[in-house]
């Protein structure tokens, strides 16, 4: 059995859309679960749409959800290859003459010709064809040229393209995930190969590439299906192997519209930015359109790659929903190791999180958040003086005095335990349950004055998590600074 290879090809256009990494999280599982090569491969023939630094970001963002590319030349200078990640992607504006090579073939075979069209010839051709009703496609002026006036315009030097020559007949695309999509030839444009600044268009490069990369298995975006008749006809023109098709549905607003170019919207780069962890978003994104068993929603990459087929990815579009991955990344974020948790933190807003009260904190407030961005904003009333309003002390069912009384008592009480019950959450609820039981207190007339005095918001976690994370000097402290205030 031939080795399973399969690639990605985005086009340098700034940033990584959330649909190229769909693409590229499909063609990795498939490739990963049969043991063969990913690759990566930057598609910049069209020099108008190339944007610096893109090649960079894209790796960097895959490298960070962990999608390294299997083959490509060495990025280090001295030749030497420590990991996979010294890989860097096959390039086409660096094989130009490669697909020059082919396009001549083509011509030299009769299955390919010259065009010295001027642009405005074009444009009335088109013009003239729309005003009739005709299908718009190039009508082969070109091909009236004699074989000695071609020679005599390429001698001169006159600027050219090289278009395809569609043969009559039917194409058939065979797909995974659609099935066999059947093309009349007739609708289909001689479509230009090589443009007259020497590049090749996508279409004359993606064959050839992926025929000399060996590719196996091309999973893409729907939107390349009306290009494939070309590059179904190109194989067989070249003689190469078509490889397997599989197009996959487009990704989708919540009210069906064709998903936002907005960078905004849709930039990887911009998820992570937020604070999504790379877990949810691999899983979340994955899981856009396929689904590996009915009613689970968190996998591992792992189980992913495991169960990953792509006659189970959907034909329907997939709705993308933001609801759904803030859902799954507090569930992540939730379930890491409570180390790793503080560290993302800390790589996340570049400080070192290293007292005691900061690392209780954090762990007290991670299930509170959906993304990583809220954490400064969450972790404020444990690090700063917190200031607020005395009157916020007061409870609903109490007044102001009962406030003092009640903060004096609990403090006088604190003041009286051993650090032992600071070791939990459950243990310092137990001792203040206990203590307000004692003495026969209400709950709300102890906890919520208590509550206040340590986070100084009328929204906050419990008064006991505030005491596990504050510690008992600090806890003290703002007792006492709140009652400074009544
Ligand atoms: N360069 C195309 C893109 O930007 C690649 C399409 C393909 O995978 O063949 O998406």
């Amino acid at each position: 059995m031939k080795r399973i290879r399969t690639r990605i090809a985005p086009s340098p256009t700034g940033y990584v859309h959330i649909g190229t990494l769909r693409t590229a999280l499909f063609n990795y599982f498939f490739s990963r679960q049969h043991d063969g090569d990913f690759l990566i491969r930057i598609e910049d023939t069209d020099r108008e749409r190339t944007v610096d630094g893109s090649i960079e970001n894209l790796l960097d963002v895959l490298h960070q959800l962990g999608l390294e590319n299997d083959e490509g030349p060495v990025l280090e200078k001295d030749g030497s290859i420590t990991e996979k990640g010294d890989y860097g992607p096959y390039v086409q504006s660096e094989r130009i003459e490669i697909y020059k090579e082919y396009a001549l073939k083509l011509v030299a075979q009769g299955d390919a010709y010259y065009c010295f069209d001027a642009k405005e010839e074009l444009d009335a051709m088109r013009e003239a064809q729309r005003a009739t009703k005709q299908r718009v496609k190039y009508d082969r002026r070109a091909l009236k040229l004699s074989d000695e006036e071609v020679r005599a315009k390429l001698e001169a030097g006159e600027p050219y393209v090289i278009r395809m020559k569609v043969p009559e007949g039917e194409t058939v695309v065979e797909d995974l995930i659609r099935g066999n999509i059947t093309f009349n030839n007739e609708e289909v444009d001689d479509q230009i190969l090589l443009k007259s600044d020497g590049y090749p268009t996508y279409h004359l490069a993606v064959v050839v590439d992926d025929s000399l990369m060996n590719i196996t298995h091309v999973i893409r975006g729907e939107e390349w299906v009306p290009s494939t008749p070309k590059h179904v006809m190109l194989y067989k023109m070249l003689g190469f192997e078509a490889p397997v098709y599989a197009h996959v549905p487009l990704l989708l607003n919540p009210d069906k519209t064709k998903l936002s170019k907005r960078q905004g919207d849709v930039s990887v780069e911009d998820y992570l930015k937020k604070g999504y962890v790379k877990e949810a978003l691999v899983n979340f994104v994955a899981t856009l359109g396929f689904n590996p068993s009915g009613d689970r929603e968190i996998f591992t990459i792992d189980e992913l790659i495991d169960s990953f087929k792509l006659e189970k990815v959907n034909k329907a579009g997939a709705v993308l929903n933001k609801e759904k991955l803030d859902w799954m990344n507090n569930q992540y974020i939730r379930a890491l190791d409570a180390e790793d948790f503080i560290e993302r933190v800390e790589v996340f807003i570049g400080t070192r999180l290293d007292s005691e009260i900061m690392r209780r904190s954090l762990i007290i407030e991670r299930s509170r958040i959906d993304r990583l961005d809220q954490v400064p904003e969450l972790i404020e009333i444990y690090s700063a003086d917190i200031d607020y309003d005395a009157a916020i002390l007061v409870w609903k069912k109490g007044d102001s005095a009962d406030a003092m009384m009640q903060l004096e008592g609990v403090k006088t009480f604190l003041e009286g335990q051993g650090e032992n019950i600071f070791d939990s959450v459950e243990s310092i609820e137990a001792a203040v349950k206990g203590y307000i039981a004692e003495n026969n207190l209400q709950n709300g007339n102890v906890l919520w004055p208590l509550r206040i005095s340590l986070s100084g918001r009328e929204h906050s976690p419990s008064p006991f998590e505030l005491l596990w994370a504050l510690g008992k000097d600090e806890a003290l402290k703002r007792i006492e600074r709140a009652m400074g205030k009544l």
